[in-house]
């Protein structure tokens, strides 16, 4: 469904601003208004004229006073609360670091995005999932139950851990026993963090082809057994559909402390993985990047750890994020590359290979090791399923777009990321099971064929 004209108007809006060069235009005062709650008020982008690298932008950040929303190496986009302007001001008049203000209100483009989906939703029947629109938690689960009952035992939904709030976190097992043989063994995580609402959808999209498209059930899956994750974080997930600032919100829902502010809840659940846990994380509760008290505190964590750890040593491993067009892969606490590092470069070039030919040459990723390309993070789910579970190939996949519409991707851009996000998996798991649409004696075959 096409975005409402208001919708339009906002992000082309936010467009123009995003991309006003750094200049002398000066922060609006700030208007308190007591009678909208603290989850209503607004949230700024700023065009901040330094890397997050910078020693006071990295402070800032895991003080949880400023959220990334973009990043190179000479310039930053980041998000900040209404009433932490004057903190986060002071601090950079202090370092001479130039700034402005890029969007005034970030939730007016949240509340359009809100007011467009609602109007667009309607009551649908539970297997009729569709990928034009973000769904609700409930929808999404309802999607799984009937998967669950319709596909004569090949799609299983086990449940791996029940939230602080009381969600199941639940993973779907695919695998078609009346195939014997040996079969490639292949995670695929969604939704991990709240806010990356694409994430989840091309998980599901995946999963749907795995689970109903002949032709991938054909050659794909008599050589593997797959496990998705669509909504790793569904505490989080669910709160984003709330309203206001919490379609923002990264981290999951613990309670750190009800004294503090909301955003002083919750763990970032991508920090807090038991390799080389701390590094290039917070332990500040308030930042979005908090690491938690311990290692797997968190019972999202501790239990897909678990359920990992029964599955045995993975062939792949695919965590979805958003956004920024970019194949990563470990290690992320390290600019250092890992023993096979080739071997993880081969296979994720067959995803930027499937993606530019689906999208004809329109949509480009790129691809290395994380901590190289993104600065130092640890505690993630892609290094721990690589270096303590033992995966041979392990992925974090930032999905559309590199930063215009950011966390806040179009409905109408859904149908075409999933599709293109798929014939990127299929790619690299045919390819790794040699049958299929990229199996090496093809592409073989073909080079022979061209000399
Ligand atoms: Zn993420």
């Amino acid at each position: 469904m096409p975005p409402s004209p208001m919708a339009c108007y906002a992000f082309i809006l936010v467009l123009l601003q995003i991309f006003t060069p750094i200049s002398a235009r000066l922060i609006r005062p700030v208007t308190n208004n007591t009678l909208v709650s603290d989850g209503d008020r607004p949230v700024q982008l700023w065009r901040v004229g330094a890397s997050l690298q910078h020693p006071s932008l990295q402070h800032l950040l895991l003080q949880g006073l400023i959220e990334k929303w973009a990043d190179d190496a000479t310039s930053s986009l980041v998000m900040v609360r209404e009433e932490d302007v004057p903190e986060v001001q002071a601090a950079l008049q202090e370092e001479q670091v130039e700034y402005n203000v890029a969007v005034e209100d970030l939730l007016s483009l949240v509340a359009a995005e809100t007011e467009h989906k609602m109007r667009g939703r309607r009551k649908r029947e539970i297997e009729r999932m569709d990928w034009n629109s973000y769904h609700a938690l409930e929808d999404i689960e309802g999607y799984l139950g009937w998967l669950n009952a319709s596909t004569n035992g090949v799609v299983q939904v086990l449940s791996a851990a029940t939230t602080q709030e009381g969600r199941p976190v639940y993973v779907v097992r695919v695998n078609d026993r009346g195939a014997t043989g040996p079969k490639k063994r292949i995670w695929i995580e969604g939704g991990i963090h709240a806010r990356e609402w694409i994430s989840p959808a091309a998980t599901t999209f995946i999963l749907h082809q795995v689970a109903t498209n002949p032709d991938w059930q054909r050659t794909i899956l008599p050589h593997t057994e797959w496990y998705f994750v669509p909504v790793a974080n569904p505490d989080g997930y669910a709160h984003t559909f709330t309203g206001g600032r919490a379609r923002l919100w990264r981290k999951n829902r613990r309670v750190n402390d009800n004294a503090l502010p909301d955003r002083c809840n919750g763990v970032d659940l991508n920090r807090n993985w038991d390799l080389k846990w701390g590094v290039g994380a917070s332990q500040n509760p308030c930042s979005e990047l908090y690491m938690g008290e311990v290692p797997f505190s968190e019972a999202e964590t501790t239990g897909l750890k678990y359920f990992m750890e029964r599955v045995g040593p993975l062939d792949l491993f695919i965590t979805f994020h958003s956004y920024g067009q970019s194949v990563l892969y470990p290690w992320g606490w390290t600019k250092d590359p890992p023993k096979n590092a080739k071997m993880l470069h081969r296979v994720g070039r067959r995803f930027l290979e499937a993606v530019q030919h689906v999208s004809k040459g329109q949509v480009d990723y790129t691809l290395g090791g994380s901590g190289a390309m993104l600065g130092f993070a640890s505690g993630a789910t892609d290094d721990w399923a690589y270096g303590a579970l033992g995966a041979k190939h392990a992925y974090t996949i930032e999905l559309r777009d590199t930063g215009h519409y950011g966390f806040l991707l179009p409905e109408a851009q859904i149908g075409s990321t999933v599709r293109e996000t798929a014939a990127g998996v299929q790619c690299m798991v045919t390819y790794m099971i040699n049958n299929g649409v990229c199996a090496r004696r093809r592409r073989n075959a073909r080079n022979r064929n061209n000399v």
